[in-house]
């Protein structure tokens, strides 16, 4: 489960992200929706430790990571600008966590098979990136968030690059991963389809501040 209380990151005078409070349970899946420029990005990073906090407590698991480094908070990330190592094999960047986590080399090739028939791609172990579509290379990229077991797993517009038909299938495959890997998910998008797609609830961010939060039906319905 993971608790944001009162979380504020400023950038000289402006608050990208405003005294944001938001709970998302264990195994919940919830997207931040807001256009350009609401804060979405900002929220995600300090979650995942790639930006630091100015005011506020963040517990994962009811853990304080406030003030705890990225690697060390045990999240899985899934960015835009993060991509998969162009220079490794498809299994090396699916190992690649596990590794830095000193599993052995049994328990990673394990869990590395597991993770690619998972992703429906049980057969590109020995290939590289460049090798893969873009719908599979971000199917790699949710096995390399995922391997390791994080508790929470973090999405930021993970199908913006890929094309209308893709992004729907991937849709499709990113429900079905969740529902057997269950871990609790915050994904970031401005697509308004997208978010009630995928979420057990929607957080609308505006001007930094999450404006409402509830379940997509119950904001879809809502006069
Ligand atoms: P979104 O992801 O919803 O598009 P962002 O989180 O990227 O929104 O940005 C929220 C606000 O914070 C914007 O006004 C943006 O210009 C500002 N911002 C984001 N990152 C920085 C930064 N590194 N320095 C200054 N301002 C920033
Ligand atoms: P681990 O799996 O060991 O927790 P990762 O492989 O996810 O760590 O990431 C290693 C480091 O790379 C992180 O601690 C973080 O500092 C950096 N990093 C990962 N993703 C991003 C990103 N999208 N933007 C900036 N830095 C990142």
């Amino acid at each position: 489960m993971l608790e944001l209380i009162g979380v504020t990151k400023k950038y000289g005078e402006v608050a990208a992200v405003q005294s944001c409070t938001l709970t998302v349970n264990t195994g919940e899946f919830v997207t931040l929706l807001g256009p350009s420029g609401s804060g979405k990005s900002t929220l995600l990073s300090l979650i995942a430790g790639f930006t630091p906090l100015t005011e506020g407590t963040m517990l994962l698991d009811g853990r304080d990571i406030s003030r705890v480094s990225a690697a060390e908070r045990g999240i899985g990330v899934v960015f835009q600008n993060y991509a998969l190592f162009p220079h490794m094999t498809i299994f090396e960047n699916v190992a690649y966590g596990l590794h830095r986590r000193r599993w052995t080399t049994d328990r990673i090739r394990q869990r590395v098979e597991e993770m690619l028939e998972l992703i429906g791609l049980p057969q590109i172990a020995k290939r590289r990136p460049d090798q893969l579509s873009g719908g599979q290379q971000q199917r790699v990229a949710l096995a390399r968030a995922l391997a390791f077991q994080p508790s929470l797993l973090l999405m930021d517009e993970p199908l913006g690059a890929l094309d209308r038909e893709i992004r729907d299938q991937m849709q499709q495959e990113i429900r079905r991963i969740h529902r057997e890997a269950r871990p609790s998910v915050v994904y970031v998008t401005h697509n308004r389809e997208e978010a009630f797609a995928l979420s057990d609830r929607v957080a609308i961010l505006e001007s930094g501040q999450v404006r409402a939060y509830d379940t997509a039906h119950t904001l879809y319905t809502r006069p």
